[in-house]
This record gives C-alpha cells, sequence and structure tokens, in this order.
C-alpha cells in the first residue's frame, strides 16, 4: 500500500529477538534490557502479522533482531514466512557466527539471501567493536562463503568507524572473492551508537578510489534498501553505501519495522509506533490488524531526523529495533 505521501511500502523488517551472542559497540555494547520472553512475539503469532501484511502489499520479508540465528528455529520459521500468500522474498540478516551450521537449513527454506554483517577482517579490530573472541572474523567470512557457494546470495554489511577505515579495501577484495556486494553503512545515532565517532562513506570511497581508481556509480538496482552502488572493471562484486545520515533517502523509503515486541514502527528516527502485541493478543480479528497496521504505514513521518540528533526520540538500541 501506498501512505499518505505516495511512497510504496512493500518492505518489513521483521525482528524476531532483542537478544544477541555479540556487544556491537554501536548496537549494544553493555547487552540488552532483555524484555521478558512472554513479551516477545511467538512464531505464530509473527506468522499471523506478516500474513496481514501481505494483505496489504509488503511482499520483502527481512529477518532480523539481535541476532535471529540466536532464537531456536529461526530458520523453519522462515521456510513457513516464505511460503506465506503473497510473499515474495524472505532475506536473513546475521552477524554470522551461527550462520555456518544453518547454511543447508537456509537453502532448503527457500531463503533468498543473506546480509552478513562484518565490519572488518582483521580479527582483532573485529574482536574490539563486537566483542568477539580470536578468530571469529575469519568463522564469520567463512560462513558467509558457505552460502554463497550453497547459491544462496550474499551481501556483507560494514558500519563505518574510525578504526575500520584502513581494512575497506581488503574487506572488498575478501567479498570479491565469493562474489558478495559489500555495503558500507554510516553509524546512525540510534540508542547507545551517539557515543562512537562518525565517519561518512565519503571517507570510505577516497580509500576505494585510490585502490579502484575507475570506480563509478552504477544505476543497477541491487536489493530492496537505500544502497547506492559503484563499480570497477576490476571487481565482480558491487561496493554499495548507505548515507542514512550525511544524505538520507526519505523520499524514496519503503520499508516499515516491527520489532520482537510486536511494535509496528513506521520510521526508525522516532520512537512513534502501533502496538500490535496489545491489539493481538485481545482477540482482534484479522480485519482489525489490517486496519492498525494501515493506519501506522498511512502515519508514515516524511523523513528522519539524524540531522538534528535532539530532534530523534527513538531511545531503544538497534538490538531492539532490528536495524
Ligand atoms: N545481529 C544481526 C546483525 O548484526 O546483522 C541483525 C541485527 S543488527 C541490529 C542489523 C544491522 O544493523 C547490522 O548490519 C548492524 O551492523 C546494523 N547496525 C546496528 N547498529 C547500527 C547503528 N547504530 N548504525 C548503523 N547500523 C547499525
Ligand atoms: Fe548483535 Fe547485530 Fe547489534 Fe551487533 S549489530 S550487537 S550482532 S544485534
Amino acid at each position: 500500500m501506498r501512505d499518505a505521501l505516495g511512497r510504496e511500502i512493500d518492505y518489513l523488517r521483521v525482528s524476531v529477538t532483542d537478544r544477541c551472542n555479540l556487544r556491537c559497540r554501536y548496537c549494544m555494547p553493555h547487552g540488552a534490557t532483555l524484555v521478558s520472553h512472554a513479551d516477545i512475539l511467538r512464531y505464530e503469532e509473527l506468522l499471523r502479522l506478516c500474513r496481514i501484511a501481505a494483505s496489504l502489499g509488503v511482499t520483502k520479508f527481512k529477518v532480523t533482531g539481535g541476532e535471529p540465528l540466536a532464537r531456536r528455529d529461526c530458520v523453519e520459521f522462515m521456510g513457513q514466512l516464505k511460503r506465506l500468500p503473497g510473499v515474495e522474498q524472505v532475506t536473513l540478516t546475521t552477524n554470522g557466527l551461527l550462520l555456518g551450521e544453518q547454511v543447508d537449513a537456509l537453502r532448503d527454506a527457500g531463503v533468498d539471501g543473506v546480509n552478513v554483517s562484518l565490519d572488518t577482517l582483521e580479527d582483532a579490530c573485529y574482536a574490539q567493536i563486537t566483542g568477539a573472541k580470536s578468530g571469529d572474523s575469519r568463522r564469520v567470512f567463512a560462513a558467509a562463503q558457505a552460502c554463497a557457494e550453497a547459491g544462496i546470495p550474499v551481501k556483507l554489511n560494514a558500519v563505518l568507524l574510525p578504526e575500520t577505515l584502513s581494512g575497506v579495501v581488503s574487506l572488498v577484495e575478501a567479498a570479491n572473492t565469493l562474489p558478495a556486494d559489500v555495503r558500507f553503512i554510516e553509524r546512525m545515532p540510534i540508542g547507545p551508537a551517539g557515543a562512537t565517532a562518525q565517519v561518512t562513506v565519503i571517507e570510505a570511497l577516497c580509500r576505494l578510489r585510490a585502490h579502484w581508481g575507475d570506480l563509478a556509480p552504477t544505476r543497477e538496482r541491487r536489493g530492496n534498501g537505500p544502497a547506492h552502488y559503484y563499480r570497477s572493471a576490476a571487481l565482480r562484486a558491487r561496493i554499495g553505501v548507505i548515507d542514512a545520515v550525511s544524505h538520507g533517502f526519505c523520499s524514496a523509503c519503503n520499508r516499515i519495522r516491527l520489532t520482537s515486541t510486536g511494535e509496528l514502527k513506521p520510521c526508525l528516527c522516532y520512537e512513534d509506533g502501533t502496538d500490535l502485541r496489545q491489539i493481538l493478543r485481545s482477540g482482534a480479528t484479522d480485519g482489525a490488524l489490517r486496519e492498525a497496521m494501515a493506519a501506522c504505514i498511512a502515519q508514515k513521518p516524511p523523513h528522519h531526523c539524524f540531522g538534528e540528533e535532539a530532534a530523534a526520540t527513538e531511545r531503544r538500541g538497534m538490538n531492539e529495533i532490528g536495524g
């Protein structure tokens, strides 16, 4: 369906948990303020909401978290989601630590793609950013490689930080062997992230252009998201940049978010949302839930306010929202 500004909303990010086995500095450095299990939507509740979202024209679903693969039976849930009427695409965003053991199951479930978050291949730096142990960056990369070999399209997501800038070229070189696109993401001032220094995609592109002199923008469409892509004749993969903070892409925003506690969020930047769990658990009909979702989509704000941090009202971390 279209929102009040005429934007086609066809993409839902579904957070299945707020828990995570990492402690990324820009997301949940001190762990989550855990909500009780009873407040997290059960898979059958999530499937019901996704089915209703599909009836409103949402065709693409991203399963996220917290760490989605840390929730038991997540891959089975994704398979069920993929089989719902109207669902065209189901993809996963994961930190990759538990991915290696799930590759066959993901392929069998019909998952259409996996985004693996890997900010750097420099192991000590990766451990410092995420709280992972030594060797984990290689383990994550190996899991991404296993996915690509199993025929599942893979992208690497890298949040830009001052200490990862020196590793952007080697990350792209490694990803190109799979091949997997790498998307460099500006850190957004959500939750504890505000305390870390900001690096723009321009800084990353300068480093990359110094290495691949012919790097040029391409109009290729390579996903559902806001990334702009660049290509070089020397690369099979593409380099994407997500400049949410320095530029913004709200006029073309196609997405809404469902938190693991069942709140439908029309914009990342603001705390406003619709408590679908309360409506669902009060015995509402599908029609009432559909109406509540449609009203939430209709009220989607025109743009985020990351440029003026004081205006942002969202206080939760990305692990609660799903990125
Ligand atoms: N745990 C999974 C992962 O890391 O891919 C899924 C959830 S995580 C919240 C989803 C995405 O949000 C990841 O790619 C992560 O790097 C990104 N992210 C988290 N905090 C962020 C922030 N403050 N700014 C930009 N991206 C962020
Ligand atoms: Fe966990 Fe993902 Fe947040 Fe890192 S970004 S702490 S892996 S939820």
